[in-house]
């Protein structure tokens, strides 16, 4: 498949007289084609179409929109080496990475799909008439989810494929029965028109409504606020930094209708090192460490940013080995130049707060190299700069020296929410992390024991999400099947006659889900 540069609005193609290119970060160099840049014309026409598909692709049978995830999951896997290849060129990222992060993309499709097959995400509660009910007769009340409206999501330009056109988000608020309109991250605008392709010909072939999906590109802040503002949108599903995200939040807010916004945005996932395993594994410890942290050129949302650890021969052991084991890590080149130009003021902006330069890696031959650089500050130095604290995005830590037990406390108390935090211990540092534990969990929405941060699996029990500015709402997660629940919300259903109900809500049909019924769990009936 030729790329065409053109915007995917419901069918149709359309090419707009505003270009813009892609690039190649590892060349600097510009890559065919160029791209058409939405305007509010294009965004007025995906609205009003998503609007007008949002209530038959919503009553579509759950199972219907089940084989439309599964098939841009077949689609985008049929599109083949080409696709990786893209993918490769507009943001450096290796091939095996892209690999498994398609192969991931088709898998979270797939779990949707599953997910919409349980019937759980509908929510379905009963509580039958009571009409005989002293002092006052009770009404029938029967209650469902339904979705929220069309969604716009933004592509991420660190996952261009498993958080972006077709990616976590994406794929949540389709099988909520949400239309999307995306706009696509400018970094990888041919990736984008390779997925768009597929989730159209899914759509095809599928029989979904016109308007299900659109695909708005284009550089620069107006299109994403555009987007947010418009009256049709009723969600934004976002990742990336904390001004966008917070720039986005505002423009939702000053909305005659005010919609959610469930942004991922910033978390510097602090590890401590407990004093036993520091003791016996610091050198396995720094090894795993560098290795978690130089994933991807650092550029993941789950990067260890911030070690903290009591000031002890282990630690300087973990120092001294995380030097060596950085040193000998070949630097990746970052997703952008701007990325690039953002880390490297991050970390002279670390030095200039005084953090001390412990290790820093190779600088490479390519443009927009990400070095690593590896800082330590006293936790005294810490607790008073609250810029420390903040993420620098790339392939740096800072690890906090703490004198006692007590600075590790103050210093959680300190943090702001995040998306992890992670403790490595033994048996024997266990009555320390029970003491710790009430409040890494105020702080984090996931809580790792003996692991790093990197890696999220996809799957039923994952929460990414975390408190503010984690993200901006701190009860839901951008993986995982609970996701799903970020665009739905609940109608209840009084004294409606059978025929007026819902279908899963009328007697014969809520047997096939799995329900309440006066309160007590009922399972979905076999076949
Ligand atoms: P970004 O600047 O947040 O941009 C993400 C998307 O939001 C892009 O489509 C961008 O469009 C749009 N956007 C940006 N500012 C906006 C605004 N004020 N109003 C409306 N839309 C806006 O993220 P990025 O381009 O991926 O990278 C820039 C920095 O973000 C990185 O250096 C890093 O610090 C941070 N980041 C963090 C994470 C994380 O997981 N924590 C992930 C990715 C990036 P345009 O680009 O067209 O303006």
């Amino acid at each position: 498949m030729a790329l065409t540069g053109e915007l995917f609005i419901g069918r149709e193609r359309r090419e707009t007289p505003r270009k813009f290119p892609a690039f190649d970060p590892a060349s600097g160099r510009s890559l065919e084609p160029a791209f058409s840049a939405a305007g509010s014309a294009e965004v007025e026409a995906a609205c009003a179409l998503a609007h007008a598909a949002f209530d038959a692709y919503r009553e579509l049978p759950p199972q219907r929109r089940a084989l439309f995830l599964e098939a841009i999951a077949k689609h985008i896997l049929a599109q083949g080496e080409p696709l990786l290849q893209r993918a490769h060129s507009e943001t450096a990222l290796p091939l095996p990475r892209l690999e498994g992060e398609r192969a991931r993309t088709a898998n979270q499709l797939r779990l949707f799909a599953a997910e919409l097959r349980s019937g759980e995400w509908l929510g379905l509660r009963v509580d039958p008439a009571m009409p005989q009910r002293q002092p006052a007769p009770r009404a029938d009340l029967r209650q469902r989810k339904i979705a929220l409206g069309p969604v716009a999501v933004f592509g991420a330009s660190n996952f261009p494929l498993a958080f972006s056109v077709a990616g976590g988000d994406s794929a949540a608020a389709l099988a909520a029965g949400c239309p999307i309109v995306v706009k696509g991250h400018p970094a990888h605008p041919g990736t984008s028109e390779w997925v768009a392709q597929a989730i159209t010909a899914a759509a095809a072939e599928t029989g979904m409504p016109e308007g299900v999906f659109s695909l708005l590109n284009g550089p620069g802040t107006e299109l994403g606020a555009t987007l947010t503002a418009d009256p049709r949108i009723r969600a934004v599903a976002f990742t990336g930094s904390r001004a966008a995200g917070l720039a986005l939040m505002g423009v939702a807010a000053r909305r005659p209708e005010p919609i959610p916004v469930f942004a991922e945005m910033s978390s510097v996932n602090p590890v401590i090192l407990m004093p036993g395993v520091l003791g016996s594994s610091a050198e396995r410890l720094a090894r795993e460490f560098a290795a978690s942290l130089t994933q991807s050129v650092g550029q993941m949302c789950t990067n260890p940013g911030i070690i903290l650890a009591l000031h002890s021969p282990g630690l300087q052991t973990f120092l001294d080995a995380a030097r060596t084991a950085l040193a000998n890590i070949t630097p990746g080149v970052m997703l952008t130049a701007g990325i690039h130009r953002n880390y490297t003021q991050g970390v002279e902006h670390m030095l200039a707060h005084g953090a001390e330069l412990i290790a820093r890696g190779e600088a490479g031959d390519a443009e927009n190299c990400g070095r690593a650089a590896l800082f330590s500050v006293p936790a005294a130095t810490f607790l008073e700069d609250r810029e420390l604290s903040e993420e620098t995005f790339g392939p740096a830590s800072l690890v906090v020296r703490c004198a006692t037990v007590a600075e590790i406390r103050r210093i959680i108390e300190r943090l702001e929410g995040q998306l992890t935090l992670a403790l490595h211990m033994d048996e024997a540092d266990q009555p320390l992390a029970h003491g710790l534990l009430p409040a890494l969990e105020r702080k984090a929405g996931r809580i790792i024991v003996n692991g790093w941060p990197t890696g999220v699996e996809v799957c039923h029990a994952m929460v990414h999400g975390g408190p503010f500015p984690a993200t901006s709402d701190g009860r839901s997660t951008s993986v995982g099947t609970l996701a799903i629940e970020r665009f739905l919300r609940p109608v209840c259903y009084q004294d409606f006659p059978e025929a007026l109900l819902p279908l899963e809500l009328r007697a014969a049909e809520l047997l096939r889900w799995p329900h309440r019924l006066d309160g007590e769990r009922r399972l979905a009936k076999p076949g």
